[in-house]
């Protein structure tokens, strides 16, 4: 396993689908079950469609390489039900020595990785443990294709693929070199981002905003949305935290639909947003403990956009208890006995409901494969866009690096090196390298 987890540093490798967690580090004893994500569980995006699509050899190249290496004989891919007929799968499907297709219900927030363990292997992680407690470690699909691609070719992470997509004519996946600048995407798609509209890295439920002036493709990239500033998908993004809080302190008539619907306390966790929004920030910065569940939460955003008729957000007030806890480096760490609720079977949220409460039905369309493009003028390549320290820069002003030269070495402790994704020139940036393409 040593080897593998060595291979996956070295190749850059970081979770492609969520915060940047470096996938070596996910690599434990004690697992039996692979389990690659490909729920997509955000609205409007499709990047892993595709690649399941048109790329499935050179992902299952990746999953087969972790189960040679490790004590894992399983591998499932999860992927929504909608989805899995498209690619022709059905549930429980072999689609290689050891991994099968999982066939999951069209329901959000179905990424989150416990409510996807949960449904495609009937394990409960208990709150505030990791996946590897239950034998299972989970991977993006993007994740296993940079592998894949890494095994074959003995090439380090340079590309991303992600989709464009939203309010836009013909939302499109395409491949595009690592550090290549929105602004750039959006030229060469003739994409104009109009007056009343934001742009978002990420899903509509969970991305965050971005100035796509001065945004470009990290690795954890696995979509840019425009959408209009009129839908509850960017209004929830634009709450002002502390008018939330003040809002929440007056207004919460302690209906507890918030608690009610919560994804996560529907799975047994000792979550419950309408305590969270009746606790004051006063309290909680005194007694920071009363707000330690505040942990558990996964920020799905389904107490703010569906359940709470108040105009509450019980997800924003969570946020700030979040900063709190973090500050304190306090984190969820309880044992006990915890159960899925019986009444989750019939509170999951179907997917096509979540659209429509955040108002984006309309900008579901089919999305195609727009090809790779590679040959944009400069990418500015982040030295801190995964989790952990960021990476050393290897390279001086001047030089000049080819694709998948090493341009950044992994600090000590948790941290991943860096690698041209482009042939050109470089600068140094505050915190990013950039390549400029020699002519
Ligand atoms: S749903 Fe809204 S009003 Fe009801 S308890 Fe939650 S925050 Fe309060
Ligand atoms: S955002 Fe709200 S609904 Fe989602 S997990 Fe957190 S508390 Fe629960």
């Amino acid at each position: 396993m040593q080897e593998l987890k060595n291979l996956m540093r070295d190749l850059g490798i970081v979770g492609a689908g969520g915060a940047g967690f470096p996938s070596y580090a996910k690599l434990a004893e004690g697992a039996d079950i692979l389990l690659i994500n490909g729920a997509e569980c955000e609205p409007l995006l499709g990047t892993d469609y595709i690649l399941l699509r048109d790329e499935l050899d050179m992902v299952l190249q990746g999953i087969l390489e972790v189960l040679a290496n490790t004590s894992i004989s399983k591998a499932y891919i999860g992927v929504k039900a909608h989805n899995a007929e498209r690619l022709g799968w059905k549930d429980g499907e072999r689609l290689a020595e050891g991994v099968y297709a999982r066939a999951l219900p069209d329901v959000y927030p179905l990424g989150d990785e416990i409510c996807l363990i949960y449904e495609a292997t009937g394990r409960l992680v208990k709150p505030g443990k990791l996946p590897i407690t239950q034998g299972v470690i989970v991977y993006n699909v993007e994740t296993m294709y940079n592998l894949g691609r890494g095994v074959r070719f003995n090439e380090p992470v340079t590309s991303k693929w992600l989709t464009v997509g939203g309010d836009i004519k013909s939302p499109t996946v395409i491949k595009v070199p690592l550090g290549t600048r929105i602004a750039d995407i959006f030229e060469r798609l003739n994409i104009v981002v109009k007056e009343g509209y934001t742009v978002i890295d990420g899903g509509p439920s969970m991305g965050k905003v971005i100035n796509h002036q001065k945004y470009a493709v990290n690795k954890t990239t696995k979509g840019i949305l425009i959408l209009p500033d009129n839908t509850q998908a960017i209004l929830s993004k634009k709450t002002n935290g502390d008018l939330a809080i003040k809002r929440a302190e007056t207004a919460c008539c302690q209906c507890t639909r918030c608690t009610d619907m919560c994804p996560r306390h529907l799975l047994g966790y000792p979550l419950e947003p309408h305590k969270m929004v009746r606790t004051s920030m006063g309290v909680a910065e005194v007694m920071p403990e009363m707000v330690i569940s505040a942990t558990l939460c996964c920020g799905c955003g389904v107490c703010e956009s569906l359940a709470c008729n108040q105009g509450i957000s019980p997800r924003a007030v969570i946020d700030n208890y979040k900063r709190l806890l973090s500050k304190n480096r306090l984190r969820f760490d309880k044992n006990g006995e915890y159960g899925v609720k019986p009444e989750r079977e019939y509170r999951m949220l179907p997917y096509k409901k979540w659209m429509s409460v955040l108002g984006i039905s309309k900008f579901d369309k089919d999305i195609s494969f727009g090809g790779e493009i590679n040959d944009f003028s400069r990418v500015e390549l982040s030295l801190s866009r995964h989790i952990g320290i960021p990476s050393i820069p290897a390279v001086k002003d001047g030089d000049v690096v080819k694709e998948g030269d090493l341009i950044a070495n992994a600090a000590d402790g948790l941290s991943l090196p860096q690698h041209a994704s482009i042939f050109g020139r470089v600068t140094l940036g505050n915190d990013k390298i950039i390549i400029d393409k020699v002519r």
